[in-house]
């Protein structure tokens, strides 16, 4: 019920469209049923010309009422001649349908911002709320959950509880004026037909339930001989290398062969659907034509030929509103589940944000400490057990430490990616709890091994982040980072757009504009994280130097792989089981008997 209110909350803003899209509504009824009276003078004027004798005044009772009624329109048919009437009926059936369409396109029309609307708030809701939870959140496993929340569960709700609002203002009034006129026309036929309908309904809903089922393993068949066609196309240099080929193929053929025998057996399921439903549909039409039929030949029914036309009619005209209605209430249990899941995600508080009295912070000036840092993620031991460090403005501080010690975790405490568990880290003198996030951030320049680069323009992926373009620093940041001439060399040079994360680049030219960005943003402080890969000599070179030129000024926190960073580090703190186990400058470690740096700086520094 719960989740029932919080949908209605966002079909709120849309109250004026409902409003419309309802009186709407009510009028394309009003003509619907006009068109089903209309029929009645329609056929009677063909078939039955002679018109019974009015009734006077009638009683209070539906049979009189019925028969007043009737009779007043025979006398106003006797009153004309049949072509006249005929005629006269043939514009006004035009007519009525004419208003009634016009009104249910209406209807429509005004809904459809409404429907859209709604899922359009649903996933801007979401997404924005994703950039608000914390890193943390964003593991492997939880992304791919949170593409298909923002796709396919908000869609979900879309198709069913949004639908179930615009159905419940079309549907229901239909069905009731349909259900009361054929009440009206003949009570007792109107009996049989609503112990046939639903059973039908049941019986239909279920075939269609059941052609629905075998979708869904066509969808998988089909995802998986995607993923192997994908697979092999994109190592073909590795199978052609290992002579793979007749396996491939053959994992090919096993899968498209599933596919194949999955289409067919729903292929048959669904040509079944339609025959099953057309001898149904007919079995319900003989029963009533039979029920009908008999009524009036054994005299019991008084039915005029106009009667039993509009009666036939109003029950086909009534037949698609059921529908709609019966899949609406069938889609209510996947919109509502689509939609718990949703607000699931939405429900999630973000845990890294800023305090009540946080405040701005607007340079770096003199240190930035770890006291006492202690770290475990939510999943796992505790990475950090207690990490004590200080970097100074304007040093080059190293990181370094065997793979996996925590050296990432460090330097990610510190912009709050995460938050420390215990301990706390002083950025001069404050802790950077009581520091606005945005200001925080804006202190710092990060280089992270993966360079990032957006599917946009060179232009834009330097200036990323940034308010103002300004053209000339913009060339100044690509030339320090060693990446203006090779943007010369791009076709539209700072205009051209560089494909899904850089991907026309190589890796030395995506770390060196990665290198533009930062240097671009000229934060006061620097975090970078050396890439570990291999470039080719002359890259490693042009990066290096590049590095340089983002280094100077700055304060620079470095996991440090390059010898060179290493060499010229105001100091180096070894990581090693969660804690600090060195610090001090190169030559200092490296006088350290059979320590740690020592150890492996013989390992991997050495050549
Ligand atoms: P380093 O940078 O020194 O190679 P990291 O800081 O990346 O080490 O990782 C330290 C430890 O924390 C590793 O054991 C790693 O598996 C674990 N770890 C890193 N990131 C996460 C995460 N998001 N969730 C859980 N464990 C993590």
């Amino acid at each position: 019920m719960n989740t029932v209110v919080r949908i209605l909350r966002y079909v709120l803003p849309y109250k004026k469209n409902l409003f419309v899209s309802s009186g709407a509504m009510f009028l394309s009824v009003i003509f619907n049923m006009a068109t089903v009276i209309i029929i009645i003078p329609l056929i009677n004027v063909l078939f039955d010309p002679v018109y019974p004798t009015v009734q006077t005044v009638p009683e209070l009772s539906i049979g009189t009422m019925k028969a007043w009624a009737y009779g007043k329109m025979n006398n106003a048919m006797a009153m004309t001649d049949p072509v006249t009437a005929l005629k006269a009926l043939c514009l006004l059936l035009v007519l009525t349908f004419f208003f009634k369409n016009l009104f249910q396109y209406a209807q429509s029309w005004t809904m459809a911002p409404a429907e859209q609307g709604i899922i359009r708030d649903l996933r801007h809701r979401l997404y924005e709320h994703m950039n608000r939870l914390s890193l943390s959140y964003f593991t492997d496993k939880k992304k791919g959950m949170l593409m298909a929340r923002i796709i396919s569960d908000v869609q979900l709700v879309n198709d069913s509880a949004i639908a179930v609002v615009n159905s419940l203002f079309r549907d229901p009034p239909q069905i009731l004026v349909y259900t009361v006129l054929l009440f009206l026309f003949d009570w007792q036929l109107t009996l049989v037909v609503f112990v046939l309908l639903p059973l039908t309904g049941y019986i239909l809903t279920k075939i269609a339930n059941w052609v629905k089922r075998e979708s869904g393993r066509l969808q998988e068949s089909l995802a998986r001989l995607t993923s192997v066609l994908e697979e092999g196309l994109s190592s073909m240099r590795i199978i052609r290398a290992f002579r793979t080929e007749r396996f491939e193929i053959g994992k090919f053929r096993r899968e498209n062969d599933t596919y194949y025998r999955t289409f067919v057996s729903i292929k048959r399921r669904r040509d079944m659907a339609a025959p099953i439903t057309e001898i149904l549909s007919v079995l319900v039409m003989v029963v009533i034509l039979w029920f009908m039929g008999d009524a009036i030949l054994s005299g019991r029914s008084s039915m005029s030929s106009g009667v039993f036309v509009a009666y036939i009619f109003a029950m086909l005209q009534m037949m698609q509103p059921l529908k709609h209605f019966g899949q609406t209430l069938n889609q209510i249990s996947q919109g509502v589940a689509g939609a718990e899941r949703v607000f699931s995600v939405l429900d999630i508080e973000p845990r890294i944000v800023d305090q009540p009295d946080a405040v701005d912070i607007d340079g770096f000036h003199d240190c930035i400490e770890y006291q006492d840092v202690r770290f475990h993620y939510d999943t796992g031991d505790e990475v950090l057990t207690g990490v004590n460090a200080t970097i100074r403005a304007g040093e080059v501080v190293a990181i370094v430490g065997p793979s996996g010690v925590g050296k990432s975790t460090m330097v990610d405490l510190f912009p709050r990616f995460y938050d420390v568990s215990e301990g706390r880290i002083l950025i001069d003198g404050r802790d950077i709890r009581d520091i606005t996030i945005h200001s925080l951030r804006g202190l710092m320049g990060i280089v992270t091994q993966e360079t990032f680069l957006f599917n946009a323009t060179i232009r834009e992926n330097i200036a990323y982040g940034e308010e103002t373009l300004d053209g000339e620093r913009l060339i100044a940041a690509a030339q320090a980072a060693n990446a203006h001439d090779f943007i010369m060399e791009t076709p539209f040079g700072y205009d051209t757009v560089i494909g899904d994360r850089g991907v026309k680049l190589s890796g030395g030219q995506r770390q060196r504009l990665s290198i533009a960005r930062a240097i671009y943003k000229n934060p006061p402080l620097l975090i970078l994280d050396e890439a570990t890969s291999a470039l080719d000599t002359e890259s490693e070179a042009l990066v290096q130097s590049a590095i340089e030129n983002l280094m100077a000024g700055r304060t620079s926190i470095v996991i440090a792989h390059r010898l060179s960073t290493i060499k010229r580090a105001d100091r180096i703190y070894v990581l090693n089981h969660g804690r600090v186990m060195e610090t001090g400058t190169h030559d200092e470690l490296l006088d350290i008997p059979d320590g740690l740096y020592t150890r492996l700086y013989h390992m991997q520094f050495q050549e």
